[in-house]
């Protein structure tokens, strides 16, 4: 029987859809510029950083000139906009309060910025039912590293073995891997496609268990 004391949640594409939006926000302005968005560099940031493939300085490359300020401006605005338009991904919300009724600790590890992170949490009522969220401000490398997990483990006082990484991308998998924990993996469109095999649980939506049912499954999948 498994003994887990904490839930550890990624923020990008499993808490919220932004993965879709953010990806959408570009495509549209490669096409505008009649260039291909190759998906199989795209993937490369999702869960991570543009350290992997960064949009902006592809897309100028292939151009051979720099982006007018005005179309990074616009599509910043775009993202936010289709982000905005975004619901609470199904069974997030249920499950952070089926934890804190049941007394685990409620974290999140995210390799996003913390302005991003905590202006959507406290937006979507999140926030204040969080008990540790470590973005990329706090650690040196974001995902696939395991710094992030690291950090809100040892942020919440739980050991990695007691802990559980709900993600929806390869490169957060990994990085909760990496750190010890047990990992769930609940794809969206962006990452459905991707390699999640080095989960130890691959769910369709966090709405498809109650938390009991989620412990039971991983303790049937050691
Ligand atoms: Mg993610």
């Amino acid at each position: 029987m498994l003994l887990i004391r904490a839930l550890i949640f990624d923020f990008d594409g499993l808490i919220l859809d932004t993965e879709g939006p953010i990806y959408h926000s570009w495509l549209e302005v490669y096409e505008a510029h009649g260039v291909a968005l190759p998906f199989e560099l795209w993937v490369k940031t999702v869960g991570s950083s543009n350290q992997a493939f960064h949009p902006q300085h592809h897309l100028e490359a292939q151009l051979g000139r720099p982006l007018a300020q005005e179309v990074i401006d616009r599509r910043v605005d775009r993202r936010v906009e289709l982000v905005l338009a975004q619901p609470l991904l199904p069974g997030v919300a249920g499950l952070v309060d089926e934890a804190r009724a049941a007394r685990l600790k409620v974290g999140v590890a995210s390799s996003s910025s913390r302005d991003w992170v905590n202006g959507h949490l406290g937006r979507l009522g999140l926030l204040d039912r969080c008990d540790c969220i470590r973005c990329r401000d706090d650690v040196e490398h974001v995902k696939p590293e395991p710094d992030l997990y690291l950090a809100v483990i040892d942020c919440l006082g739980v050991p990695a073995t007691e802990a559980v990484a709900i993600e929806d991308s390869p490169n957060g998998i990994a990085a909760a891997k990496r750190a010890g924990l047990l990992c769930v993996a609940i794809p969206n469109p962006i990452t459905a496609g991707l390699d999640l095999g080095a989960a130890d649980l691959r769910l369709g939506s966090l709405a498809e268990v109650t938390l009991q049912q989620l412990l039971d499954r991983l303790s049937d999948n050691p």
